[in-house]
């Protein structure tokens, strides 16, 4: 089997996880009846001390959720120019929730309070209103960077100043969180909302969790189910993500070490031009001339090591649960022999 750096969403249920799948106890969550999903969601919300919990199938509509309970026609949300939320969720501001964006720059996907600020609307009809702002952690496109908290302190501040909502598009938060020692409990005092993911680096083959207050929840499953979002036994799927909570989020250490062991090997290679600063699972690195995009993909691909590209003479590696210490032995020789 080809060893798949492509990304952390390609993992497929542990034995142990299919076990806890197998045996899930369900029921019809639309009529609020699946006793796992249930399970799932207090547990998420009493992780980061917050109200409440909504599960659903995709960060995507987990995101999208979170941005239409904060936003409004003419509204605007505030964030990175690398953001998922931007870049690649189909265009889903304007058209779930009717808002514009307000684009900022920032190192490796990180935006600044100052920035922030600056960039909030003045009280004037030509504009757009302000409502919304969205932080990643960590940024995808940031090459898995994580936000320092003080930061996102004073983010908070200045939200609060403005009267601005705080969302957290946490599709791999537990990476951060590993890798700065930070807790859920801190975050869940700073955001209005937190959208987390249980199919990346933690493992489970389905779903995410939006996370806020008693309020924004209820609201959340109207919306949920004006998207067809609304589902049924979906217990079965919950069970993974239950077991993914309780036993992979310490684990994710051990994919943050195989993604820098390849940053070191990566930086005193001839063909590489740049290693970014590796923070977690994810590596970005540049190649000088000797290989264009393309044709540094299909030589992985010849020796059965799958990756992306991710923009001109970018390559990203993603590490997870399913590559293995033999797997990482196996990529190193290969990079050092390209
Ligand atoms: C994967 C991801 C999401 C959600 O993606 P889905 O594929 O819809 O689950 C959101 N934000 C970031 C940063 C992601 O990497």
């Amino acid at each position: 089997m080809a060893i798949d750096l492509r990304s952390d969403t390609l993992t497929k249920p542990t034995p142990a996880m299919h076990q806890a799948m197998m045996e899930a106890e369900v029921g019809d969550d639309m009529f609020g009846e699946d006793p796992t999903v249930a399970a799932l969601e207090k547990k998420a919300a009493k992780m980061f001390g917050m109200d409440a919990a909504i599960y659903c199938a995709s960060g995507t509509m987990t995101n999208q959720i979170g941005i239409r309970l904060h936003c409004n026609l003419q509204d605007e949300v505030i964030c990175h120019k690398y953001s998922h939320i931007y870049l690649y969720e189909s265009g889903g501001i304007m058209s779930n929730a009717g808002a514009s964006v307000r684009l900022l720059e920032g190192e490796r996907g990180r935006i600044t309070a100052k920035a922030v600020e600056s960039a909030i609307q003045p009280d004037d009809i030509h504009s757009p209103v302000s409502r919304l702002v969205s932080l990643e952690n960590t940024a995808n496109k940031g090459g898995g960077s994580c936000y320092d908290f003080e930061e996102i302190w004073a983010i908070r501040e200045t939200c609060h100043e403005h009267g601005l909502a705080l969302h957290l598009d946490g599709a791999r938060l537990f990476n951060a969180l590993v890798a700065t020692g930070q807790t859920t409990k801190q975050y869940g005092e700073v955001f209005d909302t937190i959208s987390i993911c249980l199919s990346k680096g933690l493992g489970a083959p389905v779903g995410s969790l939006l996370i806020g207050s008693h309020a924004d929840i209820k609201r959340a499953k109207r919306i949920r189910k004006v998207m067809g979002g609304a589902w049924r036994q979906a217990g079965y799927v919950a069970a993974a993500g239950l077991y993914a909570l309780e036993n992979h989020v310490d684990r994710l250490v051990d994919d943050h070490n195989k993604a820098k062991e390849m940053a070191k090997v990566l930086e005193g290679l001839d063909y590489v031009e740049e290693v970014l600063p590796c923070e977690t699972n994810i590596l970005i690195f540049k190649l000088t001339d000797k290989y264009t995009n393309q044709s540094f993909l299909d030589k992985l691909a010849e020796n059965d090591i799958l990756a992306f590209g991710f923009g001109p003479q970018l390559i990203r590696f993603v590490t997870h649960y399913d590559f293995t210490d033999d797997d990482l032995t196996k990529t190193i020789e290969v990079l050092k022999k390209l």
